[in-house]
């Protein structure tokens, strides 16, 4: 077994976190507060061929694998939730479908400009009656000559008000048992009929866009389907297993992050003649957070892992984003407590941690449904 990082993953991670911190780090605050997302950054984040790590070169990436990819989730996370949850969503959501299932001209056409940073994707699944079971996707699509006819309604989507495309889940026939068949179709949003609210005013995550996303008489043609349509929600399992592990990482982040401002701070304040880092209470709570940040390290990275050496990973991105996240949870409700009464204060950042890092635990798969996926992979 080898635990060190390569060359390039190294030098990944050393090249996103000198520009989280440079970048990012002085407009998190803000953007949170003013919920604004900050399409610059992902310009300059396209620049540095950030928005393309895991895709080849031929297509506009970077050439690089899924732990370059979830380190620099990681590290963006570290620094904010919500543009690292955009640029989660970006690359493994928007993009990453029309890698794994495109054909030659939908990678030309769509997967380049997403993997140069020149454009943005989002992905469309979930609905306001569909959520955990996305199978209950009422989205329809209809063949009506060379196009597909796509009517439907999308809520909660990451990116969407400010993507050039959507991958949409819809329902375009039935299967020979007479249940519904979901394909996935590329949607350019500047197609007639496609309509983007982005009206939701969020707990955390707040400088990531969500939106709404009504599909009325959408026409598009019929070589904008991807991958087979026979086996459209295979595919989006698919894609959802190697979203997790970006999520996990996302986590990863927050948890780092947590840690070391708890660390920091409990140095720093001083209460009954010394530093709080000196009560065993307060050694006991961080002790327990850098754990839980290094198996949650340990989880992501192996979850990637398996992902770039072709091995199965539904079982492990599971553990990674059910572990990872949680984990940021939990650590960042400590560097809460141990910053005391200043923790509840949005100055000090960590609440934000918190608000952040409960959205991990909901979107790409609640907690419930990781534990599920992990049930059924024990043959539950
Ligand atoms: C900020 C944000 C960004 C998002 N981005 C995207 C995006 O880009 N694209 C996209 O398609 N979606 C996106 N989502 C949607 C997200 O994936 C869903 O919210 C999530 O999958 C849960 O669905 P739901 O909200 O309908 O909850 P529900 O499915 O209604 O679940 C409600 C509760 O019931 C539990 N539950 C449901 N079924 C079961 C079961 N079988 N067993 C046990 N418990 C169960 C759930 O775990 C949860 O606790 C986003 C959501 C948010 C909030």
């Amino acid at each position: 077994m080898d635990f060190e990082l390569t060359k390039e993953q190294s030098m990944i991670r050393k090249m996103v976190r000198d520009f989280a911190e440079d970048v990012i780090k002085p407009r998190a605050v803000k953007m949170d507060k003013e919920a604004t997302f900050p399409l610059d950054i992902f310009e300059q984040m396209g620049e540095l061929g950030l928005l393309g790590i895991p895709f080849p070169e031929s297509y506009g990436g970077s050439g690089g694998d899924t732990l370059s990819y979830a380190i620099a989730v990681e590290e963006i996370g570290r620094i904010c939730g919500g543009t690292g949850l955009s640029y989660a969503a970006a690359v493994s959501l928007g993009a990453s479908p029309i890698y794994y299932f495109g054909t030659e001209e939908q990678k030309k056409e769509f997967l380049t400009p997403l993997a140069e940073g020149k454009a943005l994707g989002a992905f469309g699944l979930t609905e306001p009656n569909a959520g955990s079971d996305a199978g209950g996707t009422k989205t329809t699509a209809i063949l009506d000559g060379d196009s597909y006819i796509i009517n439907g309604e999308k809520c909660f989507i990451t990116n969407a008000s400010f993507a050039k495309t959507i991958i949409v889940t819809a329902v375009t026939g039935k299967d020979a048992k007479g249940k519904n068949i979901i394909s996935a179709i590329i949607v350019p949003t500047e197609t007639e009929g496609v309509k983007i609210t982005n009206n939701y005013d969020k707990m955390g995550v707040r400088a990531s866009d969500t939106a709404e996303v009504v599909l009325e008489n959408v026409r598009v043609p019929k070589e904008n389907l991807l991958g087979d349509p026979q086996k459209g929600f295979k595919q989006f399992l698919y894609t959802l297993d190697g979203g997790r592990i970006s999520i996990a990482a996302l986590g990863l982040g927050i948890a780092q992050a947590s840690l070391e401002k708890a660390l920091e701070y409990a140095k720093e304040r001083k209460q009954f003649g010394k530093s709080i880092s000196d009560f065993q209470a307060i050694q006991f709570k961080l002790a327990d957070i850098s754990m839980e940040v290094e198996l949650a390290r340990n989880m992501v990275y192996k979850a990637a892992w398996l992902k770039d050496h072709d091995k199965p990973f539904t079982k492990e991105s599971a553990y990674a984003k059910l572990y990872a996240t949680e984990t940021a949870f939990r650590s960042a409700n400590q560097a809460i407590q141990i910053h005391g009464g200043y923790g509840y204060m949005r100055e000090y950042e960590v609440e934000r941690y918190l608000r952040d890092a409960k959205l991990l635990e909901i979107g790409e798969g609640t907690s419930e449904i990781q534990r599920l996926v992990i049930a059924r992979q024990l043959g539950c």
